[in-house]
């Protein structure tokens, strides 16, 4: 084995917290050689993260949409160092991160502390529960492979269990009534790939659940996508019906117990009604919160005292009210929506600001070296020499500066709906074009295969969805 060299004393450290969208394609870009680049996460690989709806039926299986840091970090021109672990603390002043290595097998040192230079925060953020009793006990959450490994295995055994002999008719109902909590994309597709589950393959597999499997979405603004346009938000619920997903909107959740959920409506009569909704799976996707890490972080730092959804940032991604901290993704704030787009060409951007920081110290040490040199010099030819190697410098440093600020390209939205249909608001020249259906499905899935990290995961992935196009899903409970 090779062994890792010592950090260069003569380079910055670059800390990289995180191994998702934005920190992933900060890497991806970033030239290793110019920084000591220690990358800390408690998830040894990167997750493509718009298929893991998929992967809560078998559609696509989990490892298909997972690459494993090491992969791509061996390749990188010099060696990072990377650290499994959770950073529990950030000492802004002290310029230092406390680690702990959270995985089941821990050595004599699962607590550590790694020192920076420079840092950027790419954790993303937490599910939100906004403090509803019992969400944390009962509900699953679909932000990680383990949610939807364990998402899965409830599935199948809502289904076993309804079949179990002698059970009661209304326990029957309750077992394979499927409640997801949250219209937003997570909540619509993850309702879309189910209905489908059940459809193409439960239904064949376990007749007997047919008549009693309900998929119900509950969502408490008045129409679920909110950020799609208007005709697609009527076609997803068109879509919906058709499937036979209830959807009940303007229905705000208030508490969560083992076996039902308590949610509020108006009536007709304009009073309000909190109902008890029975379930056997519930699956909770009302979007994001911040993390305790950054939420301290933030309490460390006067400027941040304001804000409430994560790290504000300025153009250049750095943390207000910081020189050295960067942050990307979903725990910045820089009033755009929380997605893997945004954080990609935010990592994207930060990788090239690193890239050319690093251009503009060695060009700055050039000129010095080179002014001396041009006071020491002989005679007046060599001094015009070296004169005109400054004015090139100069230029070359100019041009490096020059680099602007972040401006995210939006390049549209797409989202899964269900029986091999999808919406699409992308951004077409100058307009926009609001597209939905069977063509739109072909186009996300050709979008997501080609975004797929790696060619590795390209390939499994296509070969997941022939897999259960050819075999149905696997309805094994593992
Ligand atoms: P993440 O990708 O969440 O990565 C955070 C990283 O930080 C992880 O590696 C995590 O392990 C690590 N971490 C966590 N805590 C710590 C800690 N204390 N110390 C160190 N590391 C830590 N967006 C789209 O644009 N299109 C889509 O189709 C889409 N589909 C989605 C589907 C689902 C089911 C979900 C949940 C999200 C989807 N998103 C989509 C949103 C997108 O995934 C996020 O916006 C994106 O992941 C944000 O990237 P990030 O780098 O900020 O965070
Ligand atoms: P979201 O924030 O987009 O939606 C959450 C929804 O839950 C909201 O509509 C909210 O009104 C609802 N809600 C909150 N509390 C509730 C309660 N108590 N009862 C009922 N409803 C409640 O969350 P998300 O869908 O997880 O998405 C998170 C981010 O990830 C978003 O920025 C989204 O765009 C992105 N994402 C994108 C895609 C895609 O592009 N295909 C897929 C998944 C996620």
């Amino acid at each position: 084995p090779v062994e890792q060299p010592e950090p260069d004393p003569s380079k910055k450290t670059l800390v990289v917290l995180g191994t998702g969208w934005g920190s992933v394609s900060l890497l991806k870009k970033l030239d290793t050689e110019n920084y000591n680049v220690v990358v800390i996460s408690p998830r040894n690989y990167f997750l493509f993260t718009p298929l893991l709806p998929s992967c809560t039926t078998g559609t696509i299986e989990h490892r298909s949409i997972m690459e494993p840091i090491r992969n791509f970090l061996r390749h990188k021109g010099a060696a990072v160092k990377f650290y499994e672990a959770e950073a529990t603390k950030i000492d802004y002043e002290k310029k230092v991160i406390y680690i702990n290595d959270d995985s089941e097998i821990k050595g004599a040192v699962s607590q550590t502390e790694v020192p920076f230079d420079m840092l950027v925060v790419g954790v993303g953020a937490e599910n939100a529960t906004f403090g509803i009793p019992g969400v944390k006990e009962h509900g699953c959450f679909l932000k990680e492979v383990n949610d939807a490994q364990r998402i899965r295995k409830r599935i199948m055994d809502c289904c076993e269990t309804a079949t179990f002999k002698d059970q009661s008719p209304e326990e029957v109902k309750r077992l394979l009534h499927m409640v997801v909590v949250g219209g937003g994309p997570t909540g619509v597709e993850f309702a879309g790939e189910l209905q489908d589950f059940f459809e193409n393959d439960l239904k064949k597999w376990i007749p007997e659940i047919a008549s009693n499997f309900r998929v119900t979405l509950v969502e408490a603004l008045p129409s679920v996508l909110p950020m799609f346009s208007k005709n697609l938000i009527d076609y997803t619920e068109q879509t919906f019906k058709e499937e036979t997903i209830e959807i009940r909107n303007k229905t705000m959740v208030k508490n969560v117990t083992e076996q039902y959920i308590e949610a509020e409506y108006t009536n007709a009569a304009g009073e309000k009604v909190l109902e008890r909704i029975p379930y056997g799976l519930l699956v909770w996707a009302t979007g994001n919160a911040v993390r305790p890490v950054v939420r301290d972080l933030m309490g460390q730092i006067p400027a941040q005292k304001d804000s409430r959804r994560g790290l504000a940032v300025n153009e250049y991604l750095v943390v207000k009210g910081t020189e050295n901290v960067w942050a990307v993704g979903d725990c910045a704030v820089a009033n755009y929506a929380p997605t893997a787009q945004v954080a990609a060409q935010e990592g994207a951007f930060l990788a090239r600001l690193f890239n050319q920081m690093a251009k503009t110290e060695e060009f700055e040490t050039e000129l010095a070296t080179l002014s001396e040199k041009q006071g020491t010099a002989p005679n007046k030819d060599s001094r015009d020499e070296v004169f005109a190697q400054i004015k090139d410098v100069q230029k070359r440093l100019r041009r490096v500066k020059q680099m602007g600020p972040f401006e995210y390209s939006h390049q549209g939205s797409l989202a899964y709906i269900g029986s091999e249909k999808a919406v699409a608001d992308i951004s077409w020249l100058t307009g926009n074009l609001a597209t939905g259906g069977q063509l739109t499905y072909f186009f996300w899935r050709s979008a997501y295969l080609s975004m797929c990290f790696s060619t590795r995961n390209r390939v499994l992935v296509f070969m997941d969805w022939m897999k259960s196009y050819i075999f149905g899903r696997d309805v094994s409970r593992e």
